[in-house]
Protein backbone atom coordinates (compact mmCIF):
# COMPACT_ATOMS: atom_id res chain seq x y z
CA UNK A 1 0.00 0.00 0.00
CA UNK A 2 1.56 3.41 -1.03
CA UNK A 3 1.30 5.92 1.43
CA UNK A 4 -1.41 8.71 1.22
CA UNK A 5 1.75 11.41 1.37
CA UNK A 6 3.09 9.67 -1.94
CA UNK A 7 -0.65 9.29 -3.40
CA UNK A 8 -1.02 13.26 -3.36
CA UNK A 9 2.54 13.05 -5.63
CA UNK A 10 1.61 10.15 -7.93
CA UNK A 11 -2.53 10.59 -8.95
CA UNK A 12 -1.93 9.00 -12.58
CA UNK A 13 -3.88 11.86 -13.71
CA UNK A 14 -3.89 12.03 -17.60
CA UNK A 15 -4.79 14.40 -20.10
CA UNK A 16 -8.52 13.92 -20.91
CA UNK A 17 -9.38 11.78 -23.73
CA UNK A 18 -11.91 13.67 -26.30
CA UNK A 19 -11.34 17.08 -24.80
CA UNK A 20 -10.36 19.63 -26.71
CA UNK A 21 -10.01 23.29 -26.41
CA UNK A 22 -9.81 25.41 -28.66
CA UNK A 23 -7.35 27.94 -26.84
CA UNK A 24 -3.72 26.74 -25.96
CA UNK A 25 -3.32 25.28 -21.75
CA UNK A 26 -1.58 26.53 -19.42
CA UNK A 27 1.58 24.33 -19.42
CA UNK A 28 3.24 24.69 -15.86
CA UNK A 29 6.31 22.97 -15.45
CA UNK A 30 10.24 23.43 -14.32
CA UNK A 31 10.80 20.07 -14.85
CA UNK A 32 9.81 17.85 -18.17
CA UNK A 33 9.92 14.56 -18.48
CA UNK A 34 12.35 11.95 -20.70
CA UNK A 35 11.29 8.43 -21.14
CA UNK A 36 14.23 6.76 -20.68
CA UNK A 37 18.10 7.38 -19.31
CA UNK A 38 19.41 7.27 -22.66
CA UNK A 39 16.95 9.65 -24.03
CA UNK A 40 18.28 12.47 -21.41
CA UNK A 41 19.95 15.82 -22.74
CA UNK A 42 20.44 18.82 -21.73
CA UNK A 43 19.37 21.30 -25.25
CA UNK A 44 17.65 24.65 -25.02
CA UNK A 45 17.43 24.39 -29.14
CA UNK A 46 13.05 24.41 -30.22
CA UNK A 47 13.97 21.11 -32.63
CA UNK A 48 15.19 19.02 -28.96
CA UNK A 49 12.07 19.18 -27.82
CA UNK A 50 11.13 19.67 -24.63
CA UNK A 51 14.72 19.44 -22.25
CA UNK A 52 13.66 22.09 -19.25
CA UNK A 53 11.00 24.83 -18.44
CA UNK A 54 12.98 26.94 -18.71
CA UNK A 55 13.76 26.60 -22.29
CA UNK A 56 10.24 25.98 -23.08
CA UNK A 57 6.35 24.55 -22.23
CA UNK A 58 3.75 24.48 -24.99
CA UNK A 59 2.42 27.53 -24.01
CA UNK A 60 5.64 29.28 -24.38
CA UNK A 61 6.80 27.70 -27.97
CA UNK A 62 3.18 28.62 -29.20
CA UNK A 63 3.53 31.98 -28.43
CA UNK A 64 7.15 32.08 -29.17
CA UNK A 65 6.20 30.32 -33.09
CA UNK A 66 3.31 33.04 -33.01
CA UNK A 67 5.10 36.02 -32.89
CA UNK A 68 7.66 34.49 -35.26
CA UNK A 69 5.29 33.79 -37.73
CA UNK A 70 3.78 37.57 -37.06
CA UNK A 71 6.98 38.97 -37.58
CA UNK A 72 7.84 37.00 -40.70
CA UNK A 73 10.86 35.82 -38.64
CA UNK A 74 12.28 32.04 -37.99
CA UNK A 75 13.00 32.42 -34.47
CA UNK A 76 11.64 33.71 -31.28
CA UNK A 77 12.96 33.93 -27.63
CA UNK A 78 10.62 35.26 -25.12
CA UNK A 79 11.95 37.34 -22.18
CA UNK A 80 10.22 38.51 -18.61
CA UNK A 81 9.93 41.69 -20.14
CA UNK A 82 10.74 44.21 -23.25
CA UNK A 83 13.61 45.52 -21.24
CA UNK A 84 15.24 42.25 -20.86
CA UNK A 85 14.49 41.30 -24.51
CA UNK A 86 16.74 44.47 -25.15
CA UNK A 87 19.51 43.30 -22.64
CA UNK A 88 19.52 39.74 -24.48
CA UNK A 89 20.14 41.54 -27.49
CA UNK A 90 23.45 43.48 -26.74
CA UNK A 91 24.66 40.64 -24.96
CA UNK A 92 24.52 38.08 -27.94
CA UNK A 93 25.43 40.96 -30.27
CA UNK A 94 28.18 42.78 -29.08
CA UNK A 95 31.42 42.05 -26.44
CA UNK A 96 34.07 43.90 -25.15
CA UNK A 97 35.61 46.22 -27.41
CA UNK A 98 32.66 46.58 -29.76
CA UNK A 99 31.78 49.83 -30.19
CA UNK A 100 27.69 50.09 -30.65
CA UNK A 101 25.49 53.02 -32.27
CA UNK A 102 21.75 53.63 -30.04
CA UNK A 103 19.55 56.29 -31.28
CA UNK A 104 19.46 59.34 -28.65
CA UNK A 105 15.49 58.92 -29.02
CA UNK A 106 15.93 55.30 -27.77
CA UNK A 107 13.57 53.59 -24.95
CA UNK A 108 15.16 55.35 -21.32
CA UNK A 109 16.35 52.41 -19.62
CA UNK A 110 18.26 51.02 -22.89
CA UNK A 111 20.20 53.94 -23.07
CA UNK A 112 20.48 53.28 -18.98
CA UNK A 113 21.71 49.65 -19.85
CA UNK A 114 24.21 51.03 -21.97
CA UNK A 115 25.78 53.85 -20.11
CA UNK A 116 25.98 52.26 -16.71
CA UNK A 117 26.81 48.73 -17.16
CA UNK A 118 27.68 47.50 -20.67
CA UNK A 119 29.94 50.53 -20.32
CA UNK A 120 31.50 48.77 -17.38
CA UNK A 121 31.82 45.56 -19.40
CA UNK A 122 33.95 47.31 -22.25
CA UNK A 123 31.06 47.71 -24.54
CA UNK A 124 31.29 51.46 -26.29
CA UNK A 125 27.79 53.10 -26.62
CA UNK A 126 27.09 55.86 -28.45
CA UNK A 127 24.11 58.10 -29.37
CA UNK A 128 23.42 59.03 -32.73
CA UNK A 129 20.53 61.53 -33.96
CA UNK A 130 17.82 59.58 -34.83
CA UNK A 131 16.98 61.12 -38.53
CA UNK A 132 20.77 60.54 -39.53
CA UNK A 133 19.84 58.00 -42.32
CA UNK A 134 22.97 57.47 -44.46
CA UNK A 135 24.52 60.32 -42.73
CA UNK A 136 25.16 57.40 -39.53
CA UNK A 137 28.24 56.34 -41.82
CA UNK A 138 30.07 59.00 -40.45
CA UNK A 139 29.68 57.59 -37.01
CA UNK A 140 30.32 53.80 -37.93
CA UNK A 141 34.05 52.59 -36.34
CA UNK A 142 36.22 49.94 -37.23
CA UNK A 143 34.94 47.52 -34.18
CA UNK A 144 30.88 49.16 -35.21
CA UNK A 145 29.35 45.80 -34.28
CA UNK A 146 25.85 46.89 -33.62
CA UNK A 147 23.25 49.40 -34.51
CA UNK A 148 19.88 49.97 -32.74
CA UNK A 149 16.86 51.45 -33.99
CA UNK A 150 13.77 52.50 -33.02
CA UNK A 151 11.40 54.08 -34.76
CA UNK A 152 9.20 56.01 -34.23
CA UNK A 153 11.45 56.82 -31.41
CA UNK A 154 10.28 56.85 -27.52
CA UNK A 155 8.60 60.17 -26.75
CA UNK A 156 9.91 62.43 -29.52
CA UNK A 157 8.64 60.18 -32.42
CA UNK A 158 11.08 60.19 -34.81
CA UNK A 159 10.72 58.09 -37.95
CA UNK A 160 13.60 56.42 -38.70
CA UNK A 161 15.53 55.54 -42.14
CA UNK A 162 15.78 52.04 -41.19
CA UNK A 163 16.80 50.55 -44.94
CA UNK A 164 19.47 53.49 -45.44
CA UNK A 165 20.62 52.43 -42.03
CA UNK A 166 20.60 49.30 -42.79
CA UNK A 167 22.83 49.25 -46.01
CA UNK A 168 25.46 51.42 -44.32
CA UNK A 169 25.76 49.24 -41.52
CA UNK A 170 25.84 45.88 -43.27
CA UNK A 171 28.56 47.58 -45.87
CA UNK A 172 30.54 47.81 -42.63
CA UNK A 173 30.13 44.34 -41.11
CA UNK A 174 27.58 45.76 -38.59
CA UNK A 175 23.98 44.22 -37.79
CA UNK A 176 21.10 46.27 -37.13
CA UNK A 177 18.91 45.72 -34.04
CA UNK A 178 15.74 47.09 -34.09
CA UNK A 179 12.83 47.90 -31.00
CA UNK A 180 10.24 46.89 -33.24
CA UNK A 181 7.29 47.85 -30.33
CA UNK A 182 5.22 50.64 -31.65
CA UNK A 183 4.56 49.05 -34.56
CA UNK A 184 3.42 46.03 -32.68
CA UNK A 185 5.38 43.76 -34.93
CA UNK A 186 2.97 44.41 -37.59
CA UNK A 187 3.39 47.88 -38.99
CA UNK A 188 7.08 47.45 -39.94
CA UNK A 189 8.04 44.58 -41.86
CA UNK A 190 11.30 44.78 -40.07
CA UNK A 191 13.11 41.87 -42.08
CA UNK A 192 12.31 42.88 -45.28
CA UNK A 193 13.98 46.01 -44.97
CA UNK A 194 16.96 44.14 -43.77
CA UNK A 195 16.99 44.28 -40.24
CA UNK A 196 18.88 41.13 -38.71
CA UNK A 197 17.37 40.87 -35.25
CA UNK A 198 14.27 42.61 -33.38
CA UNK A 199 12.81 43.01 -30.39
CA UNK A 200 9.08 44.27 -28.69
CA UNK A 201 7.43 44.90 -25.36
CA UNK A 202 4.90 42.45 -25.42
CA UNK A 203 3.38 44.33 -22.50
CA UNK A 204 1.82 46.72 -24.94
CA UNK A 205 0.18 45.83 -27.77
CA UNK A 206 0.28 41.89 -27.64
CA UNK A 207 -0.40 41.92 -24.47
CA UNK A 208 -2.92 44.71 -24.62
CA UNK A 209 -4.36 45.01 -21.02
CA UNK A 210 -1.65 46.30 -18.72
CA UNK A 211 -1.74 43.07 -17.17
CA UNK A 212 1.61 41.64 -18.13
CA UNK A 213 5.30 41.91 -18.70
CA UNK A 214 7.05 40.17 -21.87
CA UNK A 215 9.32 40.62 -24.45
CA UNK A 216 10.24 38.62 -27.34
CA UNK A 217 13.36 38.50 -29.61
CA UNK A 218 13.04 37.54 -33.14
CA UNK A 219 15.57 36.91 -36.07
CA UNK A 220 15.22 35.07 -39.00
CA UNK A 221 19.14 33.60 -39.74
CA UNK A 222 20.01 30.26 -37.95
CA UNK A 223 23.40 31.59 -37.31
CA UNK A 224 21.94 34.57 -35.05
CA UNK A 225 19.13 32.10 -33.66
CA UNK A 226 22.44 29.46 -32.39
CA UNK A 227 23.66 32.50 -30.61
CA UNK A 228 20.71 34.68 -28.83
CA UNK A 229 19.62 30.97 -27.81
CA UNK A 230 23.01 30.33 -26.01
CA UNK A 231 22.68 33.27 -24.32
CA UNK A 232 18.89 33.32 -23.59
CA UNK A 233 19.53 29.77 -22.27
CA UNK A 234 22.65 30.97 -20.19
CA UNK A 235 21.09 34.29 -18.55
CA UNK A 236 18.14 31.81 -17.56
CA UNK A 237 15.59 33.96 -18.81
CA UNK A 238 12.52 32.57 -18.77
CA UNK A 239 8.91 33.49 -19.48
CA UNK A 240 6.00 32.54 -17.18
CA UNK A 241 3.82 30.00 -18.69
CA UNK A 242 0.27 32.85 -17.24
CA UNK A 243 1.47 35.67 -18.68
CA UNK A 244 2.42 33.64 -22.12
CA UNK A 245 -1.21 32.44 -22.21
CA UNK A 246 -2.45 36.11 -21.27
CA UNK A 247 -0.35 36.83 -24.12
CA UNK A 248 -1.98 34.43 -26.64
CA UNK A 249 -5.11 35.21 -25.82
CA UNK A 250 -4.14 38.89 -26.57
CA UNK A 251 -3.05 38.21 -29.82
CA UNK A 252 -6.33 36.84 -30.89
CA UNK A 253 -7.81 40.54 -30.71
CA UNK A 254 -4.37 42.16 -31.47
CA UNK A 255 -6.08 43.25 -35.09
CA UNK A 256 -9.48 44.65 -33.79
CA UNK A 257 -7.76 46.78 -31.34
CA UNK A 258 -4.95 48.32 -33.19
CA UNK A 259 -7.13 49.29 -36.02
CA UNK A 260 -9.24 50.98 -33.45
CA UNK A 261 -6.48 52.62 -30.93
CA UNK A 262 -5.17 53.74 -34.13
CA UNK A 263 -8.44 55.53 -35.95
CA UNK A 264 -9.29 56.90 -31.88
CA UNK A 265 -5.06 57.88 -31.89
CA UNK A 266 -5.32 59.97 -34.87
CA UNK A 267 -8.35 61.45 -34.56
CA UNK A 268 -7.25 62.71 -31.17
CA UNK A 269 -3.95 63.85 -32.69
CA UNK A 270 -5.40 66.11 -35.23
CA UNK A 271 -7.77 67.41 -32.58
CA UNK A 272 -5.35 68.57 -30.65
CA UNK A 273 -3.31 69.68 -33.34
CA UNK A 274 -6.10 72.94 -33.84
CA UNK A 275 -5.16 74.27 -30.44
CA UNK A 276 -3.53 77.03 -29.69
CA UNK A 277 -1.80 76.01 -26.85
CA UNK A 278 -0.13 73.15 -28.51
CA UNK A 279 2.87 74.01 -30.71
CA UNK A 280 2.95 70.51 -32.15
CA UNK A 281 1.89 67.25 -32.38
CA UNK A 282 4.36 64.13 -32.60
CA UNK A 283 2.59 61.37 -34.38
CA UNK A 284 3.90 59.86 -37.03
CA UNK A 285 0.73 59.95 -39.70
CA UNK A 286 0.58 63.41 -39.32
CA UNK A 287 3.10 66.01 -41.58
CA UNK A 288 4.72 67.76 -38.16
CA UNK A 289 5.98 64.48 -36.81
CA UNK A 290 9.89 64.28 -38.02
CA UNK A 291 10.28 61.54 -40.10
CA UNK A 292 6.52 61.56 -41.75
CA UNK A 293 7.68 60.78 -45.12
CA UNK A 294 9.63 57.47 -43.74
CA UNK A 295 6.48 56.71 -42.14
CA UNK A 296 4.37 56.65 -45.59
CA UNK A 297 6.80 54.95 -47.41
CA UNK A 298 8.08 52.23 -44.76
CA UNK A 299 5.11 51.62 -42.47
CA UNK A 300 0.86 50.07 -43.41
CA UNK A 301 -0.16 51.70 -39.90
CA UNK A 302 0.37 54.12 -36.80
CA UNK A 303 -0.99 52.92 -33.30
CA UNK A 304 -1.85 54.58 -29.97
CA UNK A 305 1.26 56.76 -28.75
CA UNK A 306 2.12 60.45 -29.52
CA UNK A 307 3.24 62.92 -27.71
CA UNK A 308 2.06 66.62 -27.90
CA UNK A 309 4.22 69.97 -27.13
CA UNK A 310 2.93 72.85 -25.88
CA UNK A 311 3.84 76.47 -27.42
CA UNK A 312 7.31 77.79 -25.70
CA UNK A 313 6.62 80.06 -22.24
CA UNK A 314 4.14 77.18 -21.36
CA UNK A 315 5.48 76.75 -17.75
CA UNK A 316 5.98 72.99 -16.39
CA UNK A 317 3.52 74.02 -13.81
CA UNK A 318 0.62 74.88 -16.13
CA UNK A 319 1.75 71.39 -17.95
CA UNK A 320 1.40 69.78 -14.45
CA UNK A 321 -2.10 71.46 -14.04
CA UNK A 322 -3.13 70.01 -17.19
CA UNK A 323 -2.33 66.72 -16.64
CA UNK A 324 -3.83 66.05 -13.12
CA UNK A 325 -7.14 67.78 -14.77
CA UNK A 326 -7.66 64.48 -16.92
CA UNK A 327 -10.01 62.41 -15.50
CA UNK A 328 -10.22 59.50 -18.31
CA UNK A 329 -6.39 59.65 -19.24
CA UNK A 330 -5.26 58.39 -15.91
CA UNK A 331 -1.28 59.17 -15.38
CA UNK A 332 1.19 56.18 -15.59
CA UNK A 333 4.03 54.25 -17.58
CA UNK A 334 3.59 52.14 -20.35
CA UNK A 335 1.14 52.03 -23.15
CA UNK A 336 -0.49 49.69 -25.45
CA UNK A 337 -3.86 48.65 -22.98
CA UNK A 338 -7.28 49.47 -23.42
CA UNK A 339 -6.97 52.85 -20.82
CA UNK A 340 -5.71 55.90 -22.08
CA UNK A 341 -2.74 57.65 -20.57
CA UNK A 342 -0.54 60.41 -20.21
CA UNK A 343 2.83 61.32 -19.08
CA UNK A 344 4.75 64.72 -18.34
CA UNK A 345 8.28 64.53 -20.02
CA UNK A 346 9.64 67.55 -18.14
CA UNK A 347 13.23 66.00 -17.71
CA UNK A 348 13.28 64.77 -21.34
CA UNK A 349 17.31 63.99 -22.12
CA UNK A 350 17.94 64.55 -26.12
CA UNK A 351 22.13 65.08 -26.77
CA UNK A 352 21.38 64.74 -30.46
CA UNK A 353 18.06 66.45 -30.99
CA UNK A 354 15.29 68.69 -29.27
CA UNK A 355 13.65 67.65 -26.11
CA UNK A 356 11.60 70.60 -26.55
CA UNK A 357 12.24 72.46 -22.98
CA UNK A 358 10.32 70.00 -21.75
CA UNK A 359 7.00 70.95 -22.67
CA UNK A 360 5.95 67.83 -23.90
CA UNK A 361 3.48 65.32 -23.24
CA UNK A 362 3.13 61.78 -24.10
CA UNK A 363 -0.49 60.35 -24.71
CA UNK A 364 -1.13 56.69 -25.14
CA UNK A 365 -5.08 56.81 -26.48
CA UNK A 366 -6.99 53.54 -25.08
CA UNK A 367 -10.08 51.84 -26.39
CA UNK A 368 -12.83 54.52 -24.53
CA UNK A 369 -15.30 56.53 -26.82
CA UNK A 370 -13.11 59.12 -28.52
CA UNK A 371 -15.86 61.77 -28.06
CA UNK A 372 -15.57 61.13 -24.30
CA UNK A 373 -11.50 61.51 -24.45
CA UNK A 374 -11.67 64.67 -26.64
CA UNK A 375 -14.03 66.37 -24.01
CA UNK A 376 -11.65 65.24 -21.55
CA UNK A 377 -8.72 66.92 -23.20
CA UNK A 378 -10.92 69.80 -23.48
CA UNK A 379 -11.62 70.48 -19.80
CA UNK A 380 -8.64 69.62 -18.51
CA UNK A 381 -7.02 72.68 -21.20
CA UNK A 382 -9.33 75.07 -20.04
CA UNK A 383 -9.03 74.29 -16.36
CA UNK A 384 -5.13 74.46 -16.65
CA UNK A 385 -5.44 77.61 -18.50
CA UNK A 386 -3.94 76.63 -21.89
C1 LIG B 1 7.95 49.53 -22.74
C2 LIG B 1 9.05 49.50 -23.72
C3 LIG B 1 10.13 48.63 -23.55
C4 LIG B 1 10.32 47.77 -22.31
O1 LIG B 1 9.31 46.88 -22.10
P1 LIG B 1 9.01 46.28 -20.63
O2 LIG B 1 8.18 45.08 -20.95
O3 LIG B 1 8.29 47.33 -19.87
O4 LIG B 1 10.33 45.90 -20.03
C5 LIG B 1 11.08 48.61 -24.54
N1 LIG B 1 10.99 49.40 -25.63
C6 LIG B 1 9.97 50.26 -25.80
C7 LIG B 1 9.92 51.11 -27.02
C8 LIG B 1 8.97 50.33 -24.86
O5 LIG B 1 7.99 51.21 -25.01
Amino acid sequence: MTHWTTKLIHTGAQPPEGFESLVTPVYRGSTTLFPSAAAVRDDWHHEAGYTYGLYGTPTSRELAARIAELEKGEHTFLTPGGQAAIALIYLAFSSAGDHVLLPDSAYGPNRILAEEVLRRLGIEVECYPPLAGVQIEKLIRDNTRLVWCESPGSVTMEVQDVPAIVEVAHRHGAEVALDNTYAAGVYFDAFAHGVDVTMQALTKYVGGHSDLLLGSVTVKRHDAYERLGLVHMALGMGASPDDCSLALRGLQTLGVRLEVLGRNALRIAQWLAERPSIETVLHPALPSCPGHGIWRRDFTGATSVFSIVFVEGTSHEAIARFVDALTLFKVGYSWGGVTSLAIPCFDLRRTQGTSYGGRLVRLNVGLENPDDLIADLDQALSRAGL
